[in-house]
């Protein structure tokens, strides 16, 4: 359990130890916290709970996998965490600010630079190059051409794909389609990488391929927020959040 005494005892450590002094309160690494959210549905007449009362911490560095059965509410969880939707109720802070107080303009720029998508059907677009998929969230944030260029073949070599740049989507593999996704993911040094199943559609010996590069992501510093519904692969994470029927069941640390 991620218990909030051991947690703060936690924070406690790291700030004496990086600064020589300690500080109880606000822990300045929290890069998420959602505080007793719900995300309820009106069916007719009927209200369906999608989350109930769901609150849990994220620091910086984390490789968090969230795991549970088919409509336990991972992808509407996942949804909230990058701002793609909002919750009915509760808070919900990313980097110490308030989700909810946020302009349009904050949002869009919130899921543009700070937030990287990956979703399991890959979503790049058929007709372009790996290279210009990746290019292509630097497009929208107005980058020059050579600078854009650079970048995303700097985000196709770390995902080791620097001699596929110029292959399209029917011309890689399932595991490379997803690599590309991932690299298009990364290319804006986002603060956090959202994964919503991203081995669901790929065989067991290509899943662990990508979930060797997730760890390799994480050991480089990247924050990893991973869904699944897979055992095997939520137990390559290092703290792993069970959900069922909307509630948090569980909240562990494994690595
Ligand atoms: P998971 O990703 O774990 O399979 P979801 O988050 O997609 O689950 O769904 C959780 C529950 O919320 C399910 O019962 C689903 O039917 C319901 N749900 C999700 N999105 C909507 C929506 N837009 N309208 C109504 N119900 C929804
Ligand atoms: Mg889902």
């Amino acid at each position: 359990m991620y218990d909030t005494k051991s947690d703060q005892m936690y924070r406690f450590m790291e700030n004496e130890e990086s600064e020589g002094q300690p500080r109880s309160n606000q822990a300045p690494r929290t890069l998420i916290s959602m505080e007793n959210i719900w995300k309820t549905y009106q069916m007719g007449v009927e209200q369906l709970h999608a989350l109930r009362d769901v609150s849990f911490q994220v620091e910086k560095g984390e490789y968090l996998a969230i795991i549970g059965p088919s409509g336990s509410g991972k992808s509407t969880l996942m949804n909230l965490i990058g701002c793609l939707d909002s919750p009915s109720k509760g808070n919900y802070w990313i980097n110490g600010n308030l989700v909810s107080d946020m302009t349009d303009d904050e949002l869009a720029r919130i899921r543009n630079k700070e937030i990287g998508f990956v979703f399991q059907t890959f979503n790049l677009l058929a007709r372009a190059t790996a290279l210009h998929n990746v290019e292509l969230p630097l497009i929208y944030a107005g980058m020059r051409a050579a600078e854009r260029h650079e970048k995303a073949m700097q985000a196709l070599e770390s995902v080791e794909l620097g001699d596929r740049v110029g292959h399209k989507p029917n011309e890689l593999s399932g595991g490379q389609r997803q690599r590309v996704a991932i690299a298009r993911a990364l290319v804006n040094h986002p603060s956090i990488l959202l994964a919503d199943e991203p081995t669901g559609a790929l065989d067991t010996k290509t899943s662990y391929e990508i979930m060797e590069l997730f760890e390799k992501l994480h050991q480089e510093g990247n924050t990893i927020i991973l869904v699944t519904h897979e055992h095997d692969i939520a137990e390559r994470a290092h703290r792993i959040i069970t959900i069922r029927d909307g509630k948090i069941e569980k909240d562990e640390k494994t690595k």
